[in-house]
């Protein structure tokens, strides 16, 4: 059963293209999350009304504080495996919802796995009866560990399908197969971005994943617990570029024939981001080593020519610029030192 958790202004949630919301109204499930937050806060300030849907699962309602004051905002509580009410006309439709962190996908992975594709169907239900347009926050999971190096969206992947990553990257995989079936099937208008690691502002300190756990460790004086040897391969991406590349994925005039990859393309090594982030929190925690999980990628890194040339999307924030943000964001978020800056 869905909940209309909050509703500032009368009228919303009943017409399209109306008043000030001249771009129309845009669903984001999983709005209250990381990412999902930050395109909330992007769609209202480019003129959409937004509609965010949540369960809650990893998203926090403190990260909708700053939007429930626009008027053109409106948060639903429903979980995505469920249909959606259907008297809900949308324009533009981003699906987001999904744990993303490896801890918290892996704690119920039946329920990641139908959130991927039961979610999916639902919400491309949804534009079908619509005719709305629609987005799929896909991931850079879907190449596994991958045997291509950078990967190009052309590049397979190498996933185990039965291991406990599995529920979150065959759940994405068959998640863009559903996509692009709508598309051919129903004629609907798809995009489908494939995210590499993504960080910045509005995780939450026990997300998991490793940008947040070593900031969080280091401003706390802990050890950094890097995974294995830490010459295993990631590309970080800061939130704000990512937000970018979604709106000029979603509003590029022809729809990609394929999913298109979205990732800051500069790798590092987990042991060069530890050192990194001892250094920019000049914290005096040590580095220590726990067993790596299961099916880890060992590399991992975007080839974006396609983004670069076909969308003009780049990322601009390097990661020494993210993580100042980030750091400063937790240490206030943490200690409370200092005003938590808002975009
Ligand atoms: P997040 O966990 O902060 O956000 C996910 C949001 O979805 C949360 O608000 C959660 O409560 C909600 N949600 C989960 N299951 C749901 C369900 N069944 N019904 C309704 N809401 C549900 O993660 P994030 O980093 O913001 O990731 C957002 C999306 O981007 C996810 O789909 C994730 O797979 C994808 N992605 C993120 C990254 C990254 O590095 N951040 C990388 C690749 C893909
Ligand atoms: N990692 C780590 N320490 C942590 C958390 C993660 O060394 O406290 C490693 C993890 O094993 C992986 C990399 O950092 O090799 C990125 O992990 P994350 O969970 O952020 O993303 P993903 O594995 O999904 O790319």
């Amino acid at each position: 059963m869905s909940k209309v958790i909050k509703v500032l202004k009368p009228g919303v949630g009943t017409g399209r293209r109306g008043g000030s919301f001249n771009r129309g109204r845009a669903l984001v499930a999983g709005g209250a999350g990381f990412l999902g937050s930050h395109l909330c806060e992007r769609l209202l300030r480019d003129g959409y009304e937004v509609i965010a849907v949540d369960n809650f699962h990893t998203g926090k309602r403190y990260n909708l504080n700053v939007l429930q004051r626009d008027p053109g905002f409106l948060c639903i509580e429903h979980d995505i495996i469920d249909p959606l009410p259907r008297d809900l006309p949308v324009d533009e439709i981003y699906n987001l919802a999904c744990p993303a962190s490896p801890p918290h996908y892996q704690a119920d992975p039946i329920h990641t796995f139908k959130t991927s594709v039961l979610g999916s169907m639902n919400l491309l239900e949804l534009a079908r009866r619509h005719n709305a347009k629609i987005f799929q926050a896909s991931t850079s999971e879907v190449y596994g560990d991958p045997l291509v190096h950078p990967q190009p969206e052309g590049y397979f992947g190498n996933v185990n399908t039965h291991g406990p990553r599995s529920c979150y990257d065959e759940g994405k995989r068959s998640a863009e197969t559903l996509f692009f079936d709508y598309s051919r099937t129903y004629g609907i208008d798809v995009r489908v971005a494939r995210i590499f690691n993504t960080y910045g502002r509005r995780m939450q300190p026990d997300d998991g994943r490793v940008v947040s756990n070593f900031i969080v460790q280091a401003l706390r004086g802990e050890d950094l617990t890097v995974y294995g040897s830490g010459l295993q391969t990631r590309s970080f991406c800061y939130a704000d570029d990512l937000i970018q590349g979604f709106i000029r994925l979603m509003n590029a005039p022809n729809a990609p024939a394929h999913p298109v990859n979205l990732g800051n393309p500069v790798e590092f090594t987990v042991m060069e981001l530890a050192r990194l982030v001892i250094d920019y929190t000049n914290s005096r925690s040590r580095i220590v080593h726990r067993p790596l999980p299961v099916d880890d990628p060992r590399q991992r890194k975007p080839d974006i020519s396609f983004a670069r040339q076909n969308l003009g999307w780049e990322p601009q924030v390097s990661l020494s610029q993210g993580l100042a943000h980030t750091v400063e964001y937790f240490d206030a978020l943490l200690y409370g030192s200092r005003p938590v800056k808002e975009a």
